[in-house]
């Protein structure tokens, strides 16, 4: 494993992060499959990952849920005596504050769920503008402050879906932030702070962390044929996989991927590419950005999967009524994606089930307008598979 200084906050993260949120489940969402995730985990901390990332709704049923992700890791570093051989990273639900005391409890229920006194790092959940000028009237600073002083967090940051100049502003108002997180792959460099982002953190040495590496998958499954055609130019020889996220480590303003694993395999994986150094030529490069104009050209929506719109009042599908929709642009099989839509999707599920009440779109982490991208789902496939 390959480690990183995570900027002020002087820590030494490995490259790789483990990400919890897309652990494997059982029945539903909220109910991980304990065995496997705590096999995963234990291989990827043999392996050199030492930082894991969490977060109050993950593996919930519900939009604002109380989720089970911290639960399950709070119980798997307790019962494996690694809580202080770990560096534990969660996120406060921004959206859940309505007043300042709320920081503190939501923080001390966390805290309970992980079976821990203190958070090595502590981030404010998916700051969108509305969101920071929230907590902010909420004074979020002199709760961070005061759990600074006491030990409860050790460092603080914020995860982040804003444009560069909103990041800025909010870095600038306030010194003790040393961390980030932020959306980022070869598709997304000029998409929220992207990779002026990066650099303005580099500048002021805030650590960086990346989510969405794979582009919740996108970046390597389905590979379109044009792309893979790409790949094959390649004077070195990677799998999608491999170029994704070698693309970030060799950026020198990057210091730890979080990649969000649901199966062993995966660990495995990606540790391997993580413990590898490897070199993108300036050839790569450029094929990675043709790449990435081929991808442009194809793409239905910009929906990452993430489920923070999920699950829908009116239970539709948000999720993979997008996906069917996007995949169908890639690969330019529309029949092929109408069968996947209608056999893998419920009739109550499917895009025409949307009644435009808007209660999605304020969790979507892409700003998409939720309704109006069913309604394009809606005329592509329409309510019957014989249209196509
Ligand atoms: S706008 Fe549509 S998809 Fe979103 S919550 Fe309302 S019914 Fe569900
Ligand atoms: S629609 Fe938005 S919030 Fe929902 S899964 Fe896609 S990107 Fe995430």
């Amino acid at each position: 494993m390959i480690y990183n200084t995570l900027g002020k906050s002087n820590l030494k993260v490995s490259r790789l992060g483990f990400g919890t949120m897309r652990l494997p489940t059982k029945a539903n969402n909220a109910d991980i499959d304990e065995a496997e995730a705590s096999k995963m985990l234990t291989y990827g901390i043999e392996n050199g990952i030492n930082i894991i990332d969490t977060a109050y709704p993950y593996h919930s049923v519900g939009l604002d849920g109380d989720g089970n992700s911290e639960k399950f890791l709070g119980s798997f570093l307790s019962e494996n005596g690694l809580r202080d051989e770990i560096i534990l990273q969660t996120k406060s639900p921004s959206w859940l504050m309505e007043k300042h005391s709320d920081f503190e409890h939501y923080l001390d229920i966390q805290l309970s769920k992980l079976q821990t006194d203190y958070i090595d790092v502590y981030l404010l959940h998916s700051m969108t503008v509305p969101d920071w000028n929230r907590v902010n009237s909420l004074d979020v600073l002199d709760f961070l402050d005061d759990c600074l002083a006491s030990g409860k967090i050790r460092h603080v940051g914020f995860s982040s879906h804003i444009e560069v100049d909103y990041l800025i502003e909010i870095l600038d108002e306030y010194p003790k932030w040393e961390v980030v997180m932020t959306q980022m792959n070869y598709l997304d460099e000029y998409y929220q702070s992207g990779v002026m982002g990066l650099e303005y953190l580099k500048q002021i040495n805030v650590g960086s962390m990346i989510m969405e590496p794979l582009r919740g998958g996108r970046l390597v499954q389905n590979i379109p044929d044009k792309v893979q055609k790409l790949w094959d130019m390649a004077e070195t020889k990677r799998t999608p996989v491999e170029w994704a996220l070698q693309y970030l480590w060799n950026r020198d303003d990057v210091d730890c991927v979080f990649s969000g694993m649901t199966s062993f395999e995966q660990v495995r994986q990606n540790i391997e590419i993580a413990s590898r150094q490897d070199i993108i030529s300036e050839n790569d490069q450029e094929l990675i950005r043709e790449v990435a104009r081929t991808y442009r050209t194809f793409l239905g929506n910009r929906c990452t999967r993430c489920g923070y719109c999920m699950p829908c009042p009116h239970g539709v599908d948000i999720i993979n009524c997008l996906t069917e929709y996007n995949i169908a642009h890639m690969m330019q099989n529309p029949k092929a994606s109408a069968m996947q839509y209608f056999s893998l999707i419920d009739e109550d599920a499917r895009a025409e089930n949307c009644v435009d009440c808007g209660e999605c779109i304020p969790f979507c982490t892409q700003t998409l307008n939720i309704p109006e991208e069913l309604e394009k789902v809606y005329e592509y496939f329409g309510d019957e598979f014989d249209h196509f």
